[in-house]
């Protein structure tokens, strides 16, 4: 059984603010160790749970966080960036994944750090017409392969979005949210060790089955400026649906999330 995991870096316990998840900044280094540790207690869960090999995508911004010389052994590492599955790259060939450090969808009242994608470009994804966290968009595009999302930790209010959108998904609070840049994080000992065991528990249960996400599927960005929309709709495929709106269809999720990127990718070349 080969496990993915998906490590975002928002929803680590003890992350409240930009300085210590943006590379450069006075406290990145303290807390990309504590990124790393929660990979590795979801990672020796996986394998307590009986998985057989395990992937590690490095999730976070660049995609260059998690320190390779402290992940536990066993695992395989994704790092960097342009990938097409981009958060959950490795996962095509995957039993069943577990999401780890995620945070809640763009505009949640007392969510860390909330955003979805990006927090910079993006006021507002919906797919489907329904406002989507990177959790529920990391799902579909899994579902492509038939793979099931186990588990996601992250503060308390990611785990209520999960519970309420993904049904089958365990969820672990590893922290509580007490506005945008403030949270009440768990002691690190009781967080990797509630992360182990129901890691452990998420990978030895019965597989959920998983359907593809059915198409075509219908990505809309509203960008936080009209800028970003204006450029991203230079592209024929992309649809202006009013100043800062956009949106795209694809015949299935990838497709859809392909050309969704493209024109977050190309309307953010308005901050150049
Ligand atoms: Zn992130």
């Amino acid at each position: 059984m080969r496990i993915l995991i998906s490590v975002d870096m928002e929803g680590i316990a003890g992350v409240t603010g930009r300085a210590e998840i943006v590379p450069g900044h006075s406290d990145y280094e303290r807390f990309r160790r504590l990124m790393t540790a929660e990979a590795n207690a979801a990672i020796q869960g996986a394998f307590d749970g009986g998985a057989d090999s395990v992937v590690v995508n490095d999730s976070h911004g660049g995609m260059r966080n998690l320190l390779y010389e402290e992940l536990d052994d066993r695992a395989e590492l994704i790092s960097g960036h342009n990938k097409v599955l981009t958060m959950v790259e490795g996962g095509q060939d995957a039993d069943g994944a577990l999401f780890i450090g995620y945070h809640a969808r763009a505009g949640s009242a007392r969510g860390v750090m909330d955003h979805t994608i990006s927090s910079l470009q993006v006021h507002n994804w919906f797919m489907n017409g329904v406002a989507v966290s990177e959790a529920e968009i990391n799902a579909a595009l899994l579902s492509q392969f038939g793979v099931p999302v186990l588990l996601v930790s992250g503060d308390d209010q990611i785990a209520a979005q999960v519970r309420d959108r993904l049904p089958g998904t365990r969820t672990v609070i590893v922290k509580y949210g007490l506005d945008h840049r403030s949270a009440r994080s768990l002691p690190r000992t009781t967080v990797w060790n509630m992360i182990r065991e129901a890691s452990a528990q998420a990978v030895r249960a019965p597989r959920p089955e998983v359907h593809p996400q059915a198409g075509p599927v219908t990505f809309r960005l509203e960008f936080t400026r009209s800028f970003y929309a204006e450029i991203a709709a230079l592209m024929p495929v992309v649809k202006r649906i009013d100043g800062r709106t956009i949106e795209v269809q694809g015949a299935d999720v990838v497709e859809a999330w392909r050309w969704a990127s493209s024109a977050l990718r190309l309307g953010s070349t308005g901050d150049n």
